[in-house]
């Protein structure tokens, strides 16, 4: 192959600039490590993709802690709990009171933004519109990512490299980088699918209730989720195949407001509908979430449902044990951490991935869904609310156990 006429030499090459590659390129930047971040999009595109929405405790001091803005403390939305709504009725968890911990509500998309806003005032090398295409060399010292600048004038037919010691893929749940690798021998992917989507809405209107709503109901699932004072984010369970154009503002409040009646009266708080999608989810697993010199982060080498709100929060996770890997071996050349990372950070993530299948299963209804199995479901919701144990159990899950 012809080399490229455009070559960079670095320590860190990182595939993909959402929340997971630029956290990770901050920290290394910050200890000292050159890297490089090479993101398909441009950062118009990624700041208006709305996304995850719950940050647990720790995401929030991670952020703080390194030095990117602390606007997640001043805008974010601190919550001390969730309402489990099931049978019409409500029942409160209290965070701090069950154990001592909160959540903060702040959009994906503005974490994107602290993330980015970091990396240029550091001077931090984040090629956006940059199209991965190749991933080479991974079981040597010296991997390399190939590219083609994808803006607007660039020639995309030239071929771009990046060399480094290590590749790190933290490309999302299509990545290319896994792909790469296939199904190489000693890896193996763990999946399952699930039989409904949730058809989420952006609307204005003001807050329905001071905590989010998770309901089961007859009807199926919903959860009314928050985005500020004056917009709100709510989902509802639906068929995978479902088209939004089939629904009219009418039709989904009417739809919302079933899932959540109850001999309480409560009602929704509706206004204009300014964003409608159907989100597919699978739970997704690839081990080892390394291969050679290359190592995966965040949703490229897992995905949940996100009923337990643990993905984006996961790739956090994932980056700090592979943050402290790497400074280990670049301040005493030992790779021991970075050998361990996939071992250590499967063990959160199978931890974050049965939480989620957890609440899912407990909280949705399946369209083949036998009577037994409705009011299983609805046995368990009562098992888990009316014990301090049951409670603290989903509580601690939710707001997410210590980084290591
Ligand atoms: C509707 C919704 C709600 C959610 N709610 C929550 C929640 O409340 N809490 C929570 O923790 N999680 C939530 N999640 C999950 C969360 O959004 C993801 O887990 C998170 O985005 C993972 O971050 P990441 O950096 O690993 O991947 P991504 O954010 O997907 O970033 C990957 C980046 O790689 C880039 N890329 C891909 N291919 C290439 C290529 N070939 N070349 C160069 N770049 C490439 C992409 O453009 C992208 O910017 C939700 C997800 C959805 C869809």
């Amino acid at each position: 192959m012809a080399v490229s006429p455009q070559t960079t030499r670095t320590q860190v090459g990182i595939v993909g600039g959402g929340p997971a590659g630029l956290l990770l390129s901050h920290l290394l930047s910050k200890q000292g490590i050159a890297n490089v971040v090479v993101e398909l999009r441009d950062h118009e595109t990624i700041k208006n993709t709305h996304r995850a929405g719950i940050l647990e405790q720790q995401a929030v001091k991670t952020l703080v802690d390194s030095g990117v803005d602390g606007r997640v403390l001043t805008d974010g939305d601190e919550h001390e709990g969730i309402d489990l709504r099931f049978n019409g009725e409500s029942h409160p968890l209290n965070f701090p009171d069950l154990v001592d911990a909160t959540v903060t509500l702040y959009a994906q998309n503005q974490v994107f933004v602290d993330l980015a806003e970091a990396r240029k005032r550091d001077g931090g090398d984040v090629r956006y519109e940059s199209e991965v295409t190749d991933v080479v060399d991974l079981q040597t010292d010296t991997p390399k990512i190939r590219y083609r600048d994808v803006s607007e004038g660039a020639d995309p037919t030239v071929v771009h490299e990046v060399q480094c010691d290590i590749l790190v893929g933290a490309d999302g749940s299509r990545s290319f980088c896994r792909r790469a690798v296939g199904q190489a021998e000693g890896h193996r992917d763990f999946r399952i699918e699930y039989p409904f989507a949730w058809f989420g809405i952006l609307t204005e209107a003001p807050k329905s209730a001071p905590e989010l709503i998770y309901a089961n109901s007859p009807h199926g699932f919903a959860l009314i989720s928050q985005r500020s004072e004056t917009v709100q984010r709510m989902y509802f369970q639906c068929n995978p195949s479902e088209n939004v154009e089939d629904w009219s503002d009418d039709r989904i409040w009417s739809e919302l407001q079933r899932r959540v009646d109850g001999p309480d009266a409560f009602q929704l708080k509706t206004g204009p509908i300014f964003d409608k999608s159907v989100l597919g989810f699978r739970s997704f697993v690839r081990e080892p979430m390394s291969h050679g010199s290359m190592f995966l982060v965040g949703d490229a080498a897992h995905t949940v449902p996100p009923t337990g709100a643990k993905g984006l929060n996961l790739a956090f996770a994932d980056v700090t044990v592979l943050f402290e890997a790497l400074d280990s071996f670049y301040s005493t050349g030992s790779r021991e951490l970075l050998d361990g990372y996939a071992e250590t950070a499967l063990k959160r993530v199978w931890k974050a991935q049965s939480f989620s299948y957890w609440m899912t299963s407990m909280l949705h209804t399946r369209p083949d869904a036998d009577p037994f199995e409705t009011k299983r479901a609805l046995g368990e919701l009562e098992n888990i609310t009316s014990t301090r144990f049951g409670q603290q159990y989903l509580a601690e899950s939710y707001t997410g156990w210590p980084h290591s």
